[in-house]
């Protein structure tokens, strides 16, 4: 097993999934930046998919890499279908022919209206158990603590860089073998099938070395995302890790130790009986939560709950104001 030094900064994210209201802007800004050469078409280093759903690419959740033990354990690549690219949509129908009620935005006829799965499926398409919209899940790179996908490239391609703990590929050195790609339990490494080398999230490093904010935080529509650096205690991603400890991993059990956290969804709607009555219960299942971020989401909650209850009744709450973020610079600390 690859021993992976510990950075002297580690650069995190942390995600409130309370204000993330699925614009897709923080998507675009990446794609637009840096994903958009030949042979990256289904590439998406920032992703904000519908929960419950199957995520992007499809199933990432199943198709194994991580550590089981300590060990790595190798997983599976996702094909293209189940990355999926997005189709266009009917936008004439939508615009000029909705007079007689509500037009439902659908592909367009063409070559990718069979399409069966695209990034966006679940939001634009999807059906099933769960009616849409219960929250939103932006994912990236979790610059991990201990990258997998570092662990298992057998070209010494991929480094973690000492100054900020950002995971990046030596395209020099990538060599087409893929196992990055099995090897990420999050599916957060890809493949440019023109340039026939892996791709991942950059961080934004380029930003990052002149203190500007990743792309991904600067232009989320929802205030949704703190950076900063972990051991920087006025950092809020450090309050909310470290001090409040309501922001936590995804998928912790894959044992690569992520850095992106997130605040899980307490603002959820309630869920209504036959006749459109409100019930106690809310609609986001807390047993689904505690599949995502581990049994420990039962305390956030319950800190998020008692922390929003001061605050309704005239209190403060040092933690409610983190999470409000009222300046730009309360989010993202020294990088503006
Ligand atoms: Fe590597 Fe995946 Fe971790 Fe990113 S999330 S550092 S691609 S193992
Ligand atoms: Fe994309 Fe930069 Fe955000 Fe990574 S940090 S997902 S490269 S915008
Ligand atoms: Fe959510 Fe912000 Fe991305 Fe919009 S830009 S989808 S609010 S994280």
């Amino acid at each position: 097993m690859a021993t992976v030094a510990k950075p002297d900064k580690q650069l995190a994210f942390v995600v409130d999934l309370n204000k993330c209201i699925g614009c897709q802007t923080c998507t675009v800004a990446c794609k637009r930046l840096w994903t958009s050469k030949a042979g990256e078409e289904h590439v998406y280093w920032r992703n904000v998919e519908t929960r419950p759903g199957k995520g992007y690419p499809r199933n990432w959740d199943q198709d194994g890499g991580g550590y089981e033990n300590g060990e790595l354990k190798v997983g599976r690549e996702p094909t293209l279908g189940d990355y999926g690219i997005p189709y266009e949509f009917a936008y004439e129908k939508r615009l000029f022919e909705g007079r007689k009620g509500r037009v439902r935005p659908e592909p367009a006829s063409g070559s990718r209206s069979s399409a069966s799965w695209a990034p966006n499926y679940d939001e634009e398409q999807g059906a099933g158990d769960y009616p849409n919209n219960y929250f939103y899940l932006p994912r990236h790179c979790n610059h991990c603590s201990k990258p997998a996908c570092l662990d298992a490239c057998p070209n010494d391609a991929i480094y973690k860089r000492p100054e900020d703990g950002v995971v990046l590929v030596d395209k020099t050195m990538c060599k087409a073998s893929r196992k990055c790609i099995r090897a990420c339990p999050y599916d957060k490494a890809f493949f440019n099938t023109s340039e026939q080398r892996a791709v991942k999230c950059i961080g934004c490093y380029p930003r990052i070395e002149k203190a500007v904010a990743p792309a991904c935080v600067a232009q989320c529509a929802g205030r949704a995302m703190h950076v900063g650096f972990l051991e920087d205690p006025r950092s809020s991603v450090h309050k909310l890790t470290e001090v409040w400890k309501v922001a936590l991993p995804l998928h912790a059990e894959k044992g690569t130790g992520p850095n992106v956290f997130y605040v899980p969804p307490v603002l959820g709607p309630m869920q209504e009986d036959a006749d459109g009555n409100l019930r106690t219960e809310q609609k986001i299942p807390v047993d689904y939560l505690v599949r995502l971020f581990g049994s420990d989401v039962r305390r956030v909650l319950d800190t998020l709950h008692e922390e929003r209850g001061r605050r309704l009744n005239g209190k403060s709450s040092e933690l409610i104001e983190i999470l409000i973020g009222r300046r730009f610079a309360d989010l993202a600390g020294s990088l503006t």
